[in-house]
């Protein structure tokens, strides 16, 4: 078995290989910000012999690895060396690691996502978070729902830009007039500035969400502070300069210390109150089903652009647009349903699947 360490920073990625012995299979190669289609076609010509090893700040990459038939492990702090305050421990360090203990590592799968083997961990954190939650809340800095007296709900979109999928999602909206909010991914968001252009000159608005998907548990203040600025930046510049004034965490993930820091930092944070796990991809229709039964005044709906292969959420967006608009619902941005909601103080709903967000 052969171990493919995959890192990431600023710049984009580098793959390290190491066989099960001592010898390095290849130098590591970097592929820039643009070259993730590229950097996933490398490890997956090294497939089914070569696994690849990941750590659990990246979760922008497992989904569409194992959409191409890629076995992906996720590498957690304790079996890492420490890391830098931005970016990844190196692709060494993810290979050696996987070489040295693979049984320390986890075995994604699938339909679980990224946080495979911990959504108890996750869900512990986020009942933990209950209170803090609510606190942000009546403090204007957090949002799950809007009020129910507008008949009103919003759209949002996590994970990309994302191709093709993004522009399909946007050519949908565009045809029914639909306005969107889209919760960006910073390094997809540098790798695909076009359709960051094309989302604001349609309108829609820009939620942050972290450079790499990290989970926010682990984060120190230092590495959340700059996810989310450098996140920030590179939407602003091909959004004339308008920053994200939104905040989802990757997964919904939140513990009460992350909350305080995303209180000081000043996004507000958006969570949701329907969601389908389109990322799943349980099919089309039950993805339409799900969130045509949980809406109601005021929603706020999760579904996902990017992250990995989201045809069966193009192909349910058409079915959830008319479906709402016949029960009488109108489609407004986040911050719109914000502006007239006030403070939500109801909190989150309390559980979240692990790839969720
Ligand atoms: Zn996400």
């Amino acid at each position: 078995m052969r171990f493919s360490g995959i890192s990431w920073s600023g710049n984009g990625f580098e793959v390290t290989v190491l066989d099960a012995g001592t010898e390095r299979v290849s130098a590591p190669v970097p592929f820039g910000i643009r070259e993730a289609d590229a950097m996933i076609a490398y490890v997956r010509r090294l497939a089914p012999e070569t696994v690849a090893v990941i750590d659990s700040t990246n979760g922008m990459l497992d989904g569409r690895m194992m959409a191409t038939g890629v076995t992906v492990y996720r590498a957690d702090p304790q079996s890492l060396p420490p890391r830098p305050a931005f970016g990844s421990v190196t692709s060494g360090e993810l290979a050696r690691a996987a070489r040295r203990d693979l049984a320390a590592l986890t075995r994604l799968v699938r339909n679980r996502g990224t946080q495979t083997g911990r959504e108890d961990e996750l869900e512990a954190w986020n009942a933990s978070s209950v209170d803090a939650v609510a606190a942000l809340a009546a403090a204007g800095h957090c949002l799950s729902r809007g009020q129910p007296e507008q008949r009103q709900v919003a759209l949002t979109f996590d994970d990309g830009p994302h191709p093709p999928y993004t522009g399909q999602v946007l050519d949908i909206l565009e045809r029914y007039g639909v306005p969107a909010t889209f919760f960006c991914i910073g390094l997809n968001a540098g790798a695909r500035v076009e359709e960051i252009e094309r989302m604001g000159a349609l309108g829609h608005e820009f939620g942050n969400h972290t450079w790499s998907h990290p989970f926010l548990p682990e984060l120190s203040h230092a590495e959340l502070a700059e996810q989310i600025a450098r996140t920030a930046e590179v939407i602003a510049q091909a959004n004339g300069g308008a920053t994200p004034s939104l905040f989802r965490p990757p997964y919904g993930s939140r513990t009460p210390r992350v909350l305080g820091w995303l209180g000081e930092l000043e996004p507000r944070v958006v969570l949701w109150d329907v969601e389908a796990a389109d990322w799943a991809m349980p099919g089309a229709d039950v993805i339409a089903r799900r969130v045509l039964d949980q809406a109601r005044s005021g929603s706020i709906i999760l579904l996902h652009d990017g992250g990995g292969d989201r045809s069966q959420t193009v192909a349910a967006l058409p079915m959830i647009i008319e479906g709402l608009l016949e029960r009488g619902y109108q489609f407004v941005r986040v911050a719109d349903l914000a502006a007239r909601a006030g403070h939500d103080v109801r909190g989150p709903a309390g559980h979240a699947p692990a790839r969720a967000g």
